[in-house]
């Protein structure tokens, strides 16, 4: 079974910097919650950070490609880098993606790790900018789309056209 990785706080884990949860209650998502499809993931908690923590945002329109080559950082409002725990963070994230056989992400828009569509822009007055945050961006540079909380149905469509164009190995029985 084709396996998708989801970030954590919408699924109802309180991980987030404000110690709150995203969740989404979506029914595709409590679906495969059932089936066991699901990996459950926060890269911010993988890569050492707290909850609570401060809130943090890509620095400049660089964005996530730039953090990940060293070219720009991620800072908190007082202007503490903490870049280092995100790119953790988001390595760990395609580690475990691998390690599960996760086909897809479903991830949380906004967030510097998590976003996909736009990230917030480093000014911390709810500006964003249009590029992923850098969990989001290493899974897709990585082969792993990634889906948005608003994408879901999207979603569920490439995961159905991935089971129907490469079906699972049958069981094989066991003669004794
Ligand atoms: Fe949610 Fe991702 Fe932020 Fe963790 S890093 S709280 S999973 S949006």
């Amino acid at each position: 079974m084709y396996k998708v990785l989801v970030s954590a706080c919408l699924m109802g884990r309180k991980v987030r910097f404000d110690g709150r949860a995203k969740t989404s209650g979506h029914p595709v998502l409590e679906r495969w919650r059932a089936e066991r499809r699901l990996v459950p993931h926060c890269p911010e908690i993988a890569g050492g950070l707290a909850v609570p923590r401060p809130p943090a945002e890509i620095a400049d329109a660089a964005g996530a490609e730039a953090v990940l080559d060293g070219a720009a950082a991620i800072v908190t409002p007082e202007g503490q880098d903490v870049t280092a725990p995100f790119v953790s963070g988001a390595r760990a994230a395609l580690e475990t993606a691998r390690s599960q056989g996760v086909r897809l992400a479903v991830l949380k828009d906004g967030s510097p790790s998590c976003g996909t569509r736009s990230v917030y822009d480093g000014s911390f007055t709810g500006e964003k900018f249009v590029g992923p945050g850098v969990t989001s961006y290493l899974l897709s540079d990585s082969g792993i789309p990634v889906f948005t909380e608003d994408e879901i149905d999207a979603a569920e469509a490439y995961l159905k056209s991935l089971e129907h164009e490469e079906p699972e190995e049958p069981e094989i029985p066991y003669w004794g």
